[in-house]
């Protein structure tokens, strides 16, 4: 697919495991996993999260089986892991394109001293080990390639230059800069700040970035306190290092496990208070970078949500003895999940609206009160307005009935 644009998805954005919760669904709950494709055709996928598998089935869908009769050589991605912790190479037994044979892979990691040399082949047989999976690594038909790398490194994949230093977390972890024509991402998560070593590294590598992705999974009070030493981060650290590294673009990541998607709007409003191009990564969102500047989209996602009101509603239909019929009726509880609206003003994505429907006039009827955050917006989609797609947040109380 052809594109004159840097454009990096989020295909799991939650760290430490999954979550399968409905308040953590918005944000989505699969673990790390990055991809970037540059205009040139390159592809880099970061970490091997449970995320991984929604991206194999989307190159499928793009690519499909139709490669194999076209003869071009299949999927080529250069894969580069920041360490081995569960939450960053889950998805490996689970990513289709593994285990077909005109695919090809290149995969970067450093040797952890737990190892020893081949560290992350080593990772990738044990996953697929007796009795831990059905089958064995030796169905993983695509071509694969290992480059054993270190902190400080950098090399040349085509048009893309790489950097890598080491960032403060339990066991060693990696972060990545990738220079592209068109723009510059920074992918640094696990990361606990307060070791000056560290964070001087991180620092150098985010300088003027385009894109920083950077470990906000806990609170700035959850960080200075309960969650000291397990080597992560906060939004506040993240604002601190793109204020002063003079990044474009933060996007919080590596969301705790335990935190709501509510949690995650508090991070991400509280933090572009100080940095507004703060964005929080969610599963399906996309950032490009091209000459046109830079656009984030934001994925269609919408859960239903209960609203308890009470508007009258006339219904018409058929009884079971098949008599027609049609009746005043009173509608107690709705489940809304957004709406669209056409708004004279433009919105920011992930800005929070408040949207209040009027109801009828009729008495016990009342208006319908709503938390909005904006997922959608199209310039000019009717004359002078705008097409604005909502998802609403947050339950809230009907207006009480007008007199
Ligand atoms: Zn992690
Ligand atoms: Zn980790």
């Amino acid at each position: 697919m052809t594109q004159n644009a840097t454009k990096v998805t989020f295909w799991g954005v939650r760290g430490s495991t999954p979550t399968v919760e409905r308040d953590s669904w918005r944000y989505g709950g699969n673990t790390s996993c990055v991809e970037l494709t540059t205009a040139g055709g390159g592809r880099f996928i970061f970490d091997c999260g449970t995320g991984l598998r929604m991206l194999g089935n989307h190159l499928r869908a793009v690519n499909g089986r139709w490669t194999k009769w076209r003869g071009d050589g299949g999927i080529e991605a250069h894969v580069l892991v920041t360490h081995y912790h569960w939450d960053h190479i889950q998805g490996i037994p689970f990513f289709h394109p593994f285990f077909e044979p005109q695919n090809r892979f290149h995969f970067y990691s450093f040797e952890s001293k737990y190892l020893g040399r081949n560290s992350l082949r080593q990772v990738l047989e044990a996953q697929l080990a007796k009795p831990y999976f059905p089958v064995d690594v030796g169905t993983m038909a695509a071509t694969r390639t290992f480059r054993e790398i270190t902190g400080g490194d950098q090399w040349d994949i085509e048009e893309t230059h790489i950097r890598t230093v080491f960032l403060n977390h339990p066991q060693g972890c990696l972060g990545y800069r990738l220079d592209t024509p068109t723009g510059s991402v920074v992918y640094a998560t696990d990361n606990e700040p307060g070791a000056p070593e560290f964070d001087d590294n991180l620092r150098q590598l985010a300088q003027g970035a385009n894109v920083l992705i950077y470990d906000a999974q806990y609170s700035p009070e959850q960080l200075a306190s309960t969650r000291k030493g397990w080597g992560h981060s906060c939004w506040l650290e993240g604002v601190k290092i793109a204020c002063e590294t003079k990044v474009k673009n933060l996007v919080l990541f590596h969301h705790d496990p335990d935190s709501s998607s509510t949690t995650v709007d508090g991070f991400l409003s509280a933090a572009r208070q100080e940095f507004p191009a703060t964005w929080a990564a969610m599963e399906g969102m996309s950032i490009s970078l091209g000459t046109n500047g830079t656009e984030v989209v934001l994925p269609e996602a919408r859960l239903g949500q209960r609203r308890r009101l009470c508007f009258l509603a006339t219904v018409s239909g058929r009884t079971e003895d098949g008599m027609p019929f049609e009746e005043k009726a009173t509608v107690r509880d709705i489940s809304v999940q957004g709406a669209y609206l056409w708004l004279h003003h433009r919105p920011r994505l992930q800005s929070e609206l408040r949207v209040v429907i009027d109801g009828p006039q009729q008495a016990g009827a009342g208006a319908l009160a709503l938390r909005a955050t904006v997922t959608h917006c199209e310039a000019r989609r009717s004359k002078d307005q705008n097409g604005v797609g909502v998802f609403f947040i947050e339950d809230a109380e009907p207006e009480p009935p007008r007199d």
